[in-house]
């Protein structure tokens, strides 16, 4: 598989994840769950894991969390960045807790003096942190500039700064903004400066598919110049469609494997006189296949005198008749079946090949 030259970055280690310089871009996700619902927020993990998610983010609102975000910490079946903000103290004693890694926004932890407690407890405790600038958080006299992605840098340099005077390097950084152009020219600016590994965000990116739409363009022009180590799509609603997003984009570039049937269709068009309705066709191949953990493709084509051939590359697939229907192997005809049957028959040759 083609893929692209990647930025040299440091390597850091969450939990036993290696992330930065050529090591494989990471998935990340985070629970919208309530955090001090301990049993909901680790099925979330466990479903968020189990469609191949490597990192989660759990907020840490309130100190009294604590003591639960160590129950999930010790079932959780993936590593646990705890996300903090406001309270040194949190940071301090999610570290205490096990956090895999912990997020901070160094501009609202309490000043210089918090984050040097914060740095001390992460050498006791040699776990790394993620330092995370959001537009939102912006400093006060930066609030007006015309330039947010400068500005963005110049925070996270300001920040970066804290932790490079005590000597800790144990880190990633994260410039997150809710408009691509402005999010890929921030990490563009940054990669220049330091060689921190990059987690990937939009911030804010909205519901799906327009979240997954945008975040798709930001992290496919960034990834395309190797910028990036780790992802989030973030979009509102359930996260598990932020990690099938994400390996959908990885995927996409060559640049992972999401493990599971990549299916092709074919737009339909007038020209053939397609009576079949193709869409509702493919939406039920895509579902059967969803369990199915291995890499092949599926073609569902609207046509059998262009689709083979236009399918040619696909591991197996369907086109559509009059009145029966052709499943193909590499382009080649293989069986000629009842229309009615079809999504049945192309299942039942699917699994066969597994
Ligand atoms: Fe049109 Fe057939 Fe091509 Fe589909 S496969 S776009 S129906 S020509």
């Amino acid at each position: 598989m083609k893929t692209f030259y990647r930025k040299k970055t440091r390597v850091i280690y969450v939990r036993k994840i290696p992330i930065g310089c050529n090591n494989p871009i990471v998935v990340q996700s985070m629970t919208n769950t309530d955090t001090k619902n301990v049993n909901k927020t680790l099925k979330q993990i466990y479903e968020l894991a189990s469609c191949g998610c490597e990192i989660v983010r759990v907020a840490i609102p309130k100190l009294e969390y604590i003591q639960r975000l160590k129950k999930i910490i010790e079932k959780s079946p993936i590593p646990v960045v705890a996300d903090v903000h406001f309270d040194h103290r949190i940071a301090i004693e999610a570290i205490k807790a096990g956090a895999d890694c912990i997020r901070i926004n160094p501009g609202n932890i309490g000043g210089e003096d918090k984050v040097k407690e914060i740095i001390l407890c992460l050498f006791q405790y040699k776990i790394p942190v993620r330092i995370g600038v959001n537009v939102g958080s912006l400093p006060k006299k930066y609030r007006n500039t015309k330039n947010r992605a400068e500005a963005m840098v110049a925070v996270l340099l300001e920040n970066l700064k804290i932790f490079e005077k005590e000597k800790f390097k144990n880190i990633k950084v994260s410039l997150k903004l809710s408009e691509v152009m402005e999010t890929i020219e921030a990490n563009r600016l940054y990669i220049k400066e330091r060689d921190y590994p990059i987690h990937l965000g939009l911030t804010e990116a909205g519901i799906y598919p327009d979240a997954a739409i945008r975040s798709a363009t930001c992290f496919g022009i960034l990834l395309s110049e190797g910028i990036g180590d780790t992802v989030r799509v973030s979009i509102t609603g359930n996260p598990v469609l932020e990690v099938e997003t994400a390996y959908e984009i990885l995927s996409s570039l060559g640049l992972k494997s999401k493990n599971r049937p990549h299916l092709i269709s074919c737009p339909t068009c007038g020209r053939l006189n397609t009576k079949i309705d193709l869409e509702s066709i493919a939406k039920k191949i895509n579902d059967s296949l969803k369990n199915i953990k291995k890499n092949f493709s599926v073609a569902v084509m609207g046509c059998e005198v262009n689709g083979p051939g236009e399918a040619r590359n696909a591991d197996i697939g369907i086109a559509f008749g009059r009145d029966t229907a052709l499943i193909f192997k590499k382009g080649r005809p293989c069986k000629k079946i009842d229309i009615k049957e079809a999504v049945d028959e192309l299942i039942k040759e699917v699994k066969s090949l597994l």
